[in-house]
């Protein structure tokens, strides 16, 4: 395909494992300053779409262009570097560390100046330390130690530690998988902010929640599309209510 203004362009992307095509034949694109949500049953393909993404499992065939760049031969890091941060469902942060300190040493360093060094502390990596830890709620707790967080706190700071890199697209799998019902509002308020200036595919199962922070839906069955649009559309659909809504 030629040149697009997605931020994100899939393509006839399949993967096989073993015969089986977890992910098949799938198109999708998602746009500047989206907010996309990917749903569908259990052992639909989702995860996998995002391991696929991000370097960590190998298209058998097709396309991953982002901002026109084709990553399907690009090691993880080089994806990482390219602009793309993903969470995974259980949070890695340091626990023995404070907020503060998980934010700074998430910090993109450069190449080799100071690889290996005791990190250097600008006035730069400050700023930003303090402007995401107000955007994830934690302004108040930056000296805390991260062990002593909830378990929502601690998400939201594996978000925090996500953005250090300003991603321009932010991949998060089940982000509110075991929150209590405030700190899922308040988590679809972080990421109504967050994806102002940045592209956002959030996996999750908690309805209410996609129906807050959904720009478009796309749902996902036997590694196929099985239908995408507007969140009423897709809940009106015979076909998702059957597979999934229903259950
Ligand atoms: P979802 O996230 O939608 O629940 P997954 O993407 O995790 O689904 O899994 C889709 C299917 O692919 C499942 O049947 C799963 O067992 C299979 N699968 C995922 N990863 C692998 C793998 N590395 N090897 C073999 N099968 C896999
Ligand atoms: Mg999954």
């Amino acid at each position: 395909m030629s040149n697009t203004d997605f931020v994100l362009a899939i393509e006839d992307l399949t993967v096989s494992f073993d015969g089986f095509k977890a992910v098949d034949s799938l198109n999708l694109y998602v746009d500047k300053n989206e907010l996309r949500v990917v749903i569908g049953p259990n052992g639909a393909g989702k995860t996998t779409v995002l391991d696929m993404i991000c370097g960590k499992t190998r298209a058998t065939s097709g396309s991953i262009k982002f901002k026109n760049k084709e990553l399907t031969k690009l090691s993880e890091h080089e994806i990482v570097r390219a602009g793309i941060g993903r969470k995974f469902q259980t949070p890695s942060i340091y626990e023995n560390l404070t907020v503060f300190q998980n934010l700074e040493v998430s910090f993109p360093k450069g190449r080799s100046v100071f690889g290996c060094l005791a990190f250097r502390l600008t006035e730069d990596v400050v700023e930003r330390v303090h402007r995401i830890a107000e955007g994830i709620m934690l302004e108040d707790h930056l000296e805390m130690e991260a062990a002593l967080l909830s378990h929502g706190q601690k998400q939201w700071l594996e978000i925090g530690m996500l953005l250090m890199q300003e991603p321009e697209l932010l991949m998060l799998d089940e982000p509110v998988a075991g929150m209590s019902v405030k700190e899922r509002e308040q988590t679809a308020e972080l990421l109504s902010r967050i994806c102002n200036n940045r592209s956002v595919i959030v996996i999750e199962h908690d309805m209410e929640f996609v129906k807050k922070i959904a720009h478009k839906v796309t749902v996902l069955h036997q590694g196929k599309i099985l239908a995408e649009g507007s969140m009423e559309k897709v809940q009106a659909d015979e076909r998702v209510i059957e597979v999934y809504l229903g259950h």
